[in-house]
């Protein structure tokens, strides 16, 4: 607000005569060319970088897309192309969902070879790839007692559904044959869900898609799954891993320059009844929730592989994961045990 008094009404400002105009025209040239040439400098310089980020709903989530790059129109399209994959992938592998490559798959699989496409094929081949080194607690056919849950509605199966429905699980009958790219199940019942390792997928493929465009710093979030791309300009990224019993607070802040972190959680779709927490992460030896962690977070050089590990490893329990952990070089893992105790790898223990 202007004070009252700071400017002279105009009748009392003096005004200068034609000679004295001239010269200040001649003094003021320099000036306006000056400004002209700025204007046309500015002009042709690239936009100023800058942080974009969007956040949304896909494959069923919270998502995240945040990235720095110096033309704001840009940077948005490439916000939508990646977003745009995320959807994608949670459309075609669905487990349910009419019209997904999965869903398909499910429904006639065990009648014999169904045609599936390189995407699907090498997402089979890299879920079974987790299955043999977890030792069967990855396993994408725990889907036969998964779906008989509805973590919402509190729905359980009984026992002797619950029973029958393990008997189903076992990811060797699912047989890829990668030369004719087709894949059959060999057992009427056998259904795959790839939640445990399709937003990490979806993940890894919307960075690829940032990285190829010439983004050299960016994060992509689809709930539990994160790849970040290059550092924070200067300084590291800097992760919350959240508690798992307490919402909205962090554990510990981890610091990551390209890499991806998953967590696996038992508070995330989860329902107790006479004590009992159902959750959607199921052993697969068990046929019911793994019980050994509260959560488990891997850090690694991509999503899928994080993804499909987090929750490989809170199958596995403490003991077991971090062993699994410990084999894998660029691997590290951060646990909370059913007691709240944490518990790192060696790498983790380093940085
Ligand atoms: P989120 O999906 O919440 O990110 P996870 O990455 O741990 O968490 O994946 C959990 C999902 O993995 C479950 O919702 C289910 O779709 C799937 N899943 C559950 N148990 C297993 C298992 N033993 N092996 C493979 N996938 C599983
Ligand atoms: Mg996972």
């Amino acid at each position: 607000m202007l004070e009252s008094g700071a400017i002279a009404p105009e009748s009392a400002m003096s005004r200068p005569n034609a000679p004295a105009r001239r010269a200040t025209m001649r003094k003021l040239r320099p000036c306006l060319f000056a400004c002209l040439c700025l204007g046309l400098v500015c002009a042709a310089a690239p936009a100023a970088a800058q942080w974009l980020s969007r956040d949304a709903e896909a494959m069923g989530t919270t998502v995240r897309i945040a990235l720095w790059h110096t033309d704001a129109a840009a940077g948005e399209r490439l916000v939508d192309a990646a977003l745009a994959e995320l959807r994608r992938v949670g459309r075609e592998f669905h487990p349910w969902d009419e019209g997904s490559q999965l869903a398909r798959l499910n429904a006639d699989a065990a009648r014999g070879w169904q045609p599936v496409s390189a995407e699907l094929l090498a997402l089979l081949q890299r879920a079974h790839h987790y299955s043999e080194l977890s030792d069967g607690a990855f396993d994408i056919t725990f889907a036969s007692v998964g779906r008989l849950h509805d973590y919402r509605s509190g729905v359980a199966p009984d026992e002797g559904e619950r029973e029958r429905a393990r008997d189903l699980i076992d990811y060797r009958q699912i047989e890829i044959d990668a030369d004719h790219r087709r894949v059959r199940y060999t057992r009427e019942g056998v259904v795959a869900d790839l939640g445990g390792i399709a937003k990490g997928h979806a993940v890894a493929r919307a960075a690829a898609l940032l990285r190829k465009a010439g983004v050299t710093h960016a994060e992509v979030t689809a709930g539990g799954d994160t790849h970040f791309l290059g550092d924070h300009r200067g300084r590291p990224w800097s992760v919350g891993v959240q508690h798992p019993r307490r919402r909205g607070e962090s554990l510990a802040l981890l610091p990551l320059i390209d890499e991806a972190i998953s967590t696996s959680g038992d508070y995330e779709r989860y329902f107790v009844a006479d004590g009992v927490r159902y959750h959607h992460i199921i052993d697969p030896a068990q046929g019911r929730s793994a019980a050994d962690l509260r959560s488990a977070s891997v850090i690694g050089p991509d999503a899928l592989s994080t993804d499909a590990l987090s929750t490989s490893v809170f199958v596995l329990g403490a003991a077991d994961g971090l062993a699994l952990i410990e084999t894998l070089p660029g691997y590290d893992a951060l646990l909370v045990d059913g007691a709240g105790r944490l518990h790192y790898s060696s790498g983790l223990a380093r940085r």
